[in-house]
């Protein structure tokens, strides 16, 4: 298919990668590439990080400027937004038009979920965009009195950038623990500590059960009975794969788009990746949806490639990794962390500023975090790649301690 027409949908991280792999490959045919937003494309991770800091960059580094797609040859489409797919007609539509294509990448990653009720009130803001991370920082520039809404990801990173301005920040979680989904309840207490360690009001195992104000957010209510004073609250309670333009295509879809173990979403020439796309790991044993950078980034490369050449379709089956930067830590996970017998820590301890967990199912060692421990998250990875034993794992990591 190396002269077809290739259409990607989903500008971002994915899409991009999805774009370059396909020339890297050998395509000739045309590209196009497909977003509802109107940038030029960027990165989301600097914008719960560095983008929120006082003495941070001005503005999201943008990942391709427009000659890097000129070079690419891709025709850039942006600001629209793809509304159905046809599979017999074997097009995308887009506004009253169909764009038609030979294989298809869809990289439309996730949505921010929003908090019920909070709808269209001033000073409430998911994180996922460009303009959402524009608002937040305007709020902290402006000393906002910050609750932050669910304790993921968003809620751990911003709560340490408001925190670096000196702010006043609760976080309310409706788990007994942040981050238990993502790293296991120990792990998440340990993060929770660090939170309360650098000023964070941490209140768990409550919602938001009321959002009042005017114009604009004034008054939060909990599920405790607290009234809390704020101006700015953010909400991370999770994404959905944005899958609703696909709801007529027949395509499988079900908490992501169903694919094989190449990316396929089962039907020829039609393939998913990011934090869309669910597919079969062979290594863990299960139906896997990622939620992180460098998923997106290989997935996206995988299925263009496969796509363009599906006589010699390779499998995804990488180990998932991701960071997560807060105050003066880096914390990195590989593996899985649900579904394990048992959390190990292997270097350190949980309350100082420098550990290994390991995470284990069965005999094997299927997850690993870090807390400022780049060289262990890179070992476990290979370990874990490799499907090592427990025991092999805990004895290496001792070893590496050792020297
Ligand atoms: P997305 O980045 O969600 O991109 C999908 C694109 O498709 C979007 O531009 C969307 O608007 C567009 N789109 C959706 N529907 C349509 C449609 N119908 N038509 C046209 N376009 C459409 N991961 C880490 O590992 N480490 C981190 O530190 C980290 N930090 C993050 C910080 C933030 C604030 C956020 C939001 C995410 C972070 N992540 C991090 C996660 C990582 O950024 C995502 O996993 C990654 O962006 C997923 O890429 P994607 O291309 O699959 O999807
Ligand atoms: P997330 O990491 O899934 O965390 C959401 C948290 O909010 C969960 O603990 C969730 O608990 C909790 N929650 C859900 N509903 C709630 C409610 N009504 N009240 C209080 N708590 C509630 O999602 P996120 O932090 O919003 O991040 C959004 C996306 O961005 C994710 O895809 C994430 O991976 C990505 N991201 C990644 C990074 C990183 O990798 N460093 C950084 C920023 C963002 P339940 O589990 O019970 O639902």
């Amino acid at each position: 298919m190396s002269t077809g027409n290739l259409v990607v949908v989903g500008a971002s991280l994915a899409g991009l990668r999805a774009v370059e792999s396909a020339r890297k490959a050998g395509h000739q045919g045309r590209i196009t590439l497909i977003g509802d937003e109107s940038h030029l494309p960027y990165d989301r991770p600097p914008l719960s990080k560095d983008f929120l800091n006082p003495d941070g960059v001005p503005d999201a580094a943008l990942h391709w400027d427009e000659g890097q797609f000129s070079a690419f040859e891709v025709d850039l489409c942006l600001g629209r937004r793809a509304s159905a797919l046809d599979i017999a007609g074997r097009s995308v539509v887009v506004g009253d038009g169909a764009i038609e294509f030979d294989a298809l990448v869809i990289a439309t990653g996730a949505a921010a979920r929003s908090l019920p009720g909070a709808e269209g009130l001033r000073g409430v803001h998911a994180l996922r965009t460009l303009n959402d991370a524009r608002a937040i920082r305007h709020a902290l520039e402006a000393g906002a009195r910050t609750l932050i809404v669910g304790g993921g990801f968003i809620g751990s990173e911003v709560a340490a950038a408001a925190r670096r301005r000196g702010l006043p920040v609760t976080l309310v979680e409706s788990l007994p623990t942040p981050l238990v989904r993502a790293v296991g309840a120990e792990v998440g207490s340990a993060v929770a500590r660090l939170h309360e360690e650098n000023g964070v009001d941490v209140r768990c195992g409550i919602t938001v059960t009321g959002v009042t104000g005017s114009d604009r957010v004034e008054q939060v209510d909990l599920s405790d009975g607290t009234v809390l004073d704020v101006d700015l609250v953010v909400v991370g309670i999770g994404a959905s794969p944005a899958t609703d333009w696909l709801r007529s295509s027949g395509l499988d879809v079900d908490d992501g788009i169903a694919c094989d173990e190449t990316l396929n979403a089962g039907v020829p020439g039609v393939y998913a990746a990011g934090d869309v796309a669910r597919w079969p790991s062979e290594r863990f044993g299960r139906s896997l949806r990622v939620e992180h950078w460098t998923n997106a980034a290989e997935q996206g490369a995988l299925a263009a490639s496969n796509a363009v050449a599906p006589d010699s379709a390779s499998r995804y089956d990488e180990v998932p990794y991701f960071w997560s930067d807060c105050y003066d830590r880096k914390m990195q996970f590989v593996g899985v962390a649900e579904g394990i017998d048992e959390v190990h820590v292997a270097a350190g301890d949980l309350e100082s500023a420098r550990f290994t967990a390991l995470y284990r199912k069965e005999d094997r060692v299927v997850g690993a975090f870090t807390m400022n421990n780049p060289g262990h998250s890179a070992k476990s990875q290979r370990l874990i790649a490799r499907g090592a034993g427990w025991q092999e794992a805990l004895d290496l990591l001792a070893r590496r301690k050792a020297r």
